[in-house]
């Protein structure tokens, strides 16, 4: 299959390290996200976090770890046959950034969207993505209303009812085991 996979949240631990950077910054003590626009966790500006951002872009894209699992499920994902096109809301100027975090911890990649947080539908149509790992309920909700199947990595600013298009992943080894299901992979072989 040829899969769509988000980086923010589900390749890349990236909330989780912001937050300890926000936190720092803004003087706050914020322990979970409970909205993925940050800023309304932080009690901010859209603006303010965007300056944030835009002045520290270089470190706050370099701290991550990558998300428990994903390296090894992409790598999986790969060896079993499947196109992995990464699809972001970062942008091109993003670019540099992104491919030496993915280098630094060895994170195959071939294809990389960057779509500058514009609508990700009309990317997932255009590349004919079969299937789309997301963290963003947002994304995830216009991504399968488009009649792409998405596996939503479950998160603090994802909870909730899901309609029938999105399936929760409590972490990568569900995803590996959803996506073995809906592909040819033998129900024999092992995970
Ligand atoms: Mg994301």
């Amino acid at each position: 299959m040829r899969i769509g996979v988000d980086i923010d949240g589900v390749v890349s631990d990236s909330y989780r390290a912001w937050v300890r950077e926000l936190n720092g910054h803004f003087g706050t003590n914020i322990l979970e996200l409970k909205n993925y626009d940050m800023h309304l966790d932080f009690g901010v500006s859209w603006e303010a976090m965007g300056k944030y951002f835009d002045d520290n872009v270089a470190h706050l894209f370099d701290i991550p770890h990558p998300v428990a699992g994903a390296k090894e499920g992409i790598d999986k994902l790969i060896r079993e046959g499947h196109e992995v096109v990464y699809v972001t809301a970062r942008s091109l100027e993003e670019e540099k950034y992104t491919v030496r975090w993915l280098e630094k911890y060895k994170i195959p990649y071939e294809h990389i969207l960057f779509t500058s947080f514009q609508c990700k539908v009309e990317y997932a149509l255009h590349w004919k993505l079969e299937i789309f790992l997301e963290d963003y309920l947002g994304n995830a909700q216009a991504i399968s209303e488009a009649g792409i199947p998405v596996l939503l990595l479950d998160a603090s600013y994802n909870k909730g009812e899901l309609p029938s298009g999105i399936t929760r992943c409590q972490d990568w080894h569900e995803i590996i085991k959803e996506i073995r299901e809906r592909s040819s992979y033998p129900k024999s072989a092992s995970i």
